[in-house]
């Protein structure tokens, strides 16, 4: 019978594995619902995110998923995540495929097998997962029985490089597009239509015409005698489907205060703490970040809706953490009263409040001392990103060396000790002085803690990414910086801090080496021709890419000379992995996601990206006039963000009266 437990399949290999409690499930909050709890219109979701559970289980996207399809009386969803290589092995002699965690059924006999990628690197662990499930790898080769496969998540903003594995992408915001997926598909099963002839075909069809799921084998690729990406367009005869497909975006958050009863892992995850989200996207405008831009616009929730989600959050997992996550918390119209009011609330309970990390302009001791007033000061982290003035023009970062001096002098004289200060290395224009000028920046905060402090125990961490160009921001026409020169570059950095006597051991240095970027900037702007290679590298077993010990450099590279070699031999193009991630791109060539429509207006994007090679700024939409990026006249809205003026009220009552208090305030 289909839905049945393999426990019993599973449960003799866990001994023999590394870890064996992230395979078991069972997780405070975690559900299994009755297989048949909509009856024959039930839709079932398998959610993956698709790396190991201590990194996947914290994941808040899915989290969210999760608990909104569980909620719905015809819908069930269940969770997966990569099975590491010992496992699979051992599955794989043992007949076992993959399953779900929580009723340990077969993600072959669901519905839906829907994967969160938020970032490239995962791709291969995608593969591993459906082959071992007994999906097949290619869309083309699906049959009436297998799930549709659907993707999210911002690496789905373009889904070409795994298009040719996909059936269908989301585009955006999930909460409500998992809903209306949900009852197409049950209307679909309802109408009997579920392995009947064409009945696939059928349901990705309904989809498709929503205008806001992407159907890939529903459009053609063509490419220009040269090689280079001419149009990807709406097969003929398949009517409905459009020419560019929309993102969703959820504009009342307070609407889904999502996820009400958050999972606390079994075994060791990365985040040992509840969550809450209090607001989405972000107008700030820095030039590399396409969180940033896919995510507008801000939506804030309320600074009531917050404490409503701490508190219920609280009681539901037993948690001493809370982190109020967005792309940059501090710049929550309210978030002085939001901090306050929590820490008045949980006073004496040990209850810590954390901001994931803080903008330098934003940053202020008030705001700190709330985060720490209930726990340990623990150490600040703020993101320059560039190292030098002119280049921080560039990227649109609009902080100056000055701001980042008053900043770290209020903090070294609050009694912070320690500063971690987050840069990337290889944006547009950048120098050798430009990454240079990072060890200065590092000096120069040192030597401020030491005189405001008047202590010698101060410390700066510096800690540098390789920058990748990402579509839908003004630097995805960008050239990436080679490995090689990446490497180089932090050579010399490393070199410059570690040559100074004075602040060298004063100044902790974490980087990482040039190849991983390479590789996701391949992934991230390629075409569908990049899906051979991914395929290629994962048949020579490449598996768990975002982990260094498992990422290897050589076996991209080798299998990306087949696949184009061969490819070139074949058409007569000239492409490599350098045409798709050192190159420059020119205005009017048409990029692979053009027909990803993330709100944002293409003729903006670039002249944002020349206004950044004429080191011009752009203000935050927030508190300056429109500068029309597009997205807001799309969604037919003027930006209105708070304040409310209300204020958090202490919660002293307990039980049902606490309940009332909620409601109250
Ligand atoms: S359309 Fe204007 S107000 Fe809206 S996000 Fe873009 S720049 Fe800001």
């Amino acid at each position: 019978m289909s839905g049945q437990s393999r426990f019993a399949d599973l449960e003799p290999l866990l001994p023999r594995v590394s870890k064996p409690l992230q395979y078991v499930g069972g997780e405070l909050n975690s559900q299994v619902k009755d297989w048949n709890c909509g009856g024959s219109e039930t839709v079932r979701w398998a959610l993956m995110y698709p790396d190991a559970y201590e990194v996947g289980l914290p994941n808040q996207g899915v989290m969210i998923l999760y608990e909104v399809l569980n909620e719905q009386p015809h819908a069930l969803a269940e969770r997966t995540y990569a099975v590491w290589p010992d496992l699979e092995q051992l599955m794989r002699s043992n007949g076992v495929p993959l399953l779900t965690v929580d009723g340990h059924r077969a993600v072959k006999e669901f519905d839906v097998f829907g994967l969160s990628f938020p970032t490239e690197l995962n791709y291969t662990n995608m593969l591993s997962a459906l082959d071992l499930a007994g999906i097949p790898l290619r869309a083309a080769e699906r049959g009436e029985d297998d799930p549709i496969v659907l993707i999210g998540g911002h690496a789905s903003f373009n889904p070409e490089p795994i298009a040719d594995f996909v059936d269908a992408v989301v585009v955006g915001d999930g909460e409500e597009a998992v809903l209306a997926i949900s009852e197409i598909i049950r209307e679909w099963k309802a109408e009997g239509l579920q392995g009947s002839d064409c009945g696939r075909h059928e349901v990705l069809r309904r989809l498709a015409c929503t205008g806001a799921v992407y159907v890939p084998a529903f459009y053609d690729v063509a490419y220009t005698e040269a090689g280079m990406l001419e149009a990807v367009t709406p097969k003929p005869g398949i009517e409905g489907v459009p020419w560019q497909v929309s993102k969703h975006t959820v504009m009342d958050l307070d609407a889904w205060p999502y996820p009400k009863q958050p999972l606390v892992p079994l075994a060791e995850s990365v985040h040992e703490r509840m969550s809450v989200e209090i607001f989405r996207g972000c107008t700030r405008g820095c030039r590399f970040c396409q969180a940033g831009m896919i995510t507008r616009p801000v939506r804030e929730r309320s600074i009531t809706g917050i404490g409503e989600m701490v508190e219920r959050g609280l009681q539901a997992t037993g948690y001493e953490e809370v982190g109020l996550l967005s792309l940059s918390s501090a710049d929550h119209s309210e978030i002085a009263d939001i901090t306050k009011g929590l820490a008045d609330r949980y006073e004496g309970t040990q209850t810590g409040l954390s901001l994931p990390s803080t903008r330098v302009d934003a940053f202020n001791i008030d705001l700190a001392n709330e985060l720490s007033r209930n726990g340990r000061k623990s150490g600040l982290t703020f993101a320059p990103e560039g190292g030098s003035e002119r280049l921080r023009k560039v990227i649109n970062k609009q902080v100056s060396e000055q701001d980042l001096v008053d900043t770290v002098a209020a903090a070294f004289g609050a009694g912070w000790r320690n500063v971690k200060l987050y840069f990337m290395c290889g944006l547009p224009t950048e120098t050798d002085e430009d990454v240079l000028g990072i060890a200065d920046l590092a000096k120069r905060v040192i030597a401020t803690g030491r005189e405001v402090s008047g202590r010698k125990d101060i410390r700066c961490t510096v800690s540098i990414g390789g920058f990748v160009p990402k579509p839908h921001t003004p630097f995805q026409w960008a050239g990436q910086l080679s490995a090689a020169d990446t490497d180089r570059r932090l050579t010399l950095l490393r070199d410059e801090i570690r040559s100074d006597r004075r602040y060298g051991s004063s100044i902790g240095f974490r980087y990482h080496d040039g190849e991983p970027g390479i590789v996701e900037g391949l992934l991230s702007r390629g075409d569908r021709r990049v899906g051979d290679v991914i395929e290629a590298v994962w048949r020579d077993g490449g598996r768990f890419d975002g982990w260094s010990e498992h990422f290897s450099y050589e076996r991209w590279m080798r299998c990306a000379q087949e696949v184009f070699t061969a490819m070139n031999t074949e058409h007569g193009w000239d492409i490599d992995v350098d045409w798709y991630t050192t190159r420059e791109r020119d205005e009017l060539e048409t990029l692979p996601w053009d027909h990803i429509d993330s709100g944002l207006d293409k003729a903006w994007l670039w002249e944002d990206w020349q206004a950044s090679l004429d080191e011009d700024e752009q203000p935050d939409c927030r508190w300056d006039p429109c500068f029309d990026c597009g997205v807001c006249p799309q969604m037919d809205l003027d930006i209105e963000i708070g304040p409310t003026g209300k204020k958090l009220l202490p919660l002293t009552v307990l039980g049902s009266g606490r309940e009332a208090m909620l409601e109250k305030s």
